[in-house]
């Protein structure tokens, strides 16, 4: 009997080695600094910092990919620095070592509950130094991984449903504290499935590509979201934007797509690929559990679009004294 190898036990599966990462060490004594750049240097990119704010500030512009950090420092030391860190969301996922002094149960009771994932002492063995430095930047690789692939459409390369659901939530009740403007955008292409029996499933999904990226290029804000919600559906979260600005990007969205002009022979409705949208939004402050009458909204709105003859945009700006 034969076996095929699975994928987590075949030998002939390349070694997992951490890329050339970057490193950020923090430390108010210069030679500890050194110490530690000498171990790593020579394979991967090390930043440095003397003290907790100046990490902070570093990095915010570039975040790294792990943290070697001092837990004895004037000023803000290693512990509040690794608190602030794991308060925001764009350092919150970068793994700290701490690099301590003491050995006190308390001490390295207090380095865990701030959140580090690990720590060494002085003075550093640089075997051990660089063995864990190397497990953890393997882990956050494949967390990184992970975390793409569970949050990213395969097909598109635009973000899934699952993440659609977990932002429009988190984008909702920021809304709601800030008495700020949500906007949700449902884009559905037109006869779709005529293009599919007339081109076949390789050039539907080739189609299905063009209009995810060309639908993405119409989002200009960092926080605006374009999610596959489902086979040649598309959904937005454009957060404080109010119904003039969402149909204005949808608008764009609209012609960008009529722009490619993807020949599509079996249409009813046009000779080329088109889109339909329906627009939804929330001006006003509402009940929080009425999260999901938005995403239903634009979805009867693009229903609308649909039967006033595709290639449109419908849309309803909602009023809380109406639900
Ligand atoms: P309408 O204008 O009313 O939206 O008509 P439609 O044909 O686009 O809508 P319908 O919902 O009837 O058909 C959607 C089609 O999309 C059917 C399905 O085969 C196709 N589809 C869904 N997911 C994929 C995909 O990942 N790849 C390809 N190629 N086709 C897909
Ligand atoms: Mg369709
Ligand atoms: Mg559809």
């Amino acid at each position: 009997m034969t076996m095929t190898p699975s994928p987590l036990n075949d030998e002939t599966a390349p070694a997992i080695e951490p890329h050339r990462a970057c490193l950020l060490v923090v430390d108010d004594q210069p030679a500890n600094i050194q110490a530690v750049y000498q171990i790593f240097s020579g394979q991967h990119q090390v930043l440095m910092a003397t003290n907790g704010e100046q990490a902070l500030t570093l990095c915010l512009k570039t975040p790294p990919d792990l943290i070697l950090l001092d837990v004895v420092m004037p000023g803000m030391d290693g512990l509040e620095t690794c608190r602030r860190l794991k308060a925001l969301d764009i350092t919150r996922n970068i793994p700290v070592i701490f690099v301590t002094g003491g050995s006190r149960v308390e001490e390295e009771n207090e380095c865990w509950e701030v959140g580090a994932i690990d720590f060494v002492s002085k003075p550093i063995n640089p075997a051990t130094l660089r063995n864990r430095v190397r497990a953890h930047l393997i882990l956050k690789q494949q967390t990184d991984l992970l975390r793409l692939m569970a949050f990213r459409d395969g097909l598109t390369g635009v973000s899934n449903r699952r993440y659609f659901d977990d932002r429009y939530n988190v984008e909702w009740r920021r809304a709601q504290r800030a008495g700020s403007a949500l906007s949700v955008i449902m884009i559905d292409v037109d006869h779709f499935k005529l293009y599919n029996d007339h081109y076949g499933h390789a050039e539907g999904d080739k189609c299905l590509r063009m209009v995810a990226s060309e639908l993405n290029a119409q989002l200009n804000r960092p926080a605006d979201l374009l999610a596959r919600y489902g086979g040649e559906e598309f959904v937005c979260i454009l957060p404080d934007t109010d119904l003039n600005g969402a149909r204005i990007t949808a608008e764009r969205m609209r012609l960008s797509v009529e722009k490619i002009a993807l020949p599509h022979a079996a249409s009813l409705t046009s000779s080329c690929v088109t889109i339909s949208i329906g627009i939804a939004t929330m001006e006003d402050k509402v009940s929080e559990d009425l999260a999901p009458v938005l995403v239903d909204k634009a979805d009867e709105q693009l229903y609308i679009a649909k039967r006033s003859g595709r290639n449109r945009i419908s849309s309803e700006c909602l009023v809380s004294s109406e639900l």
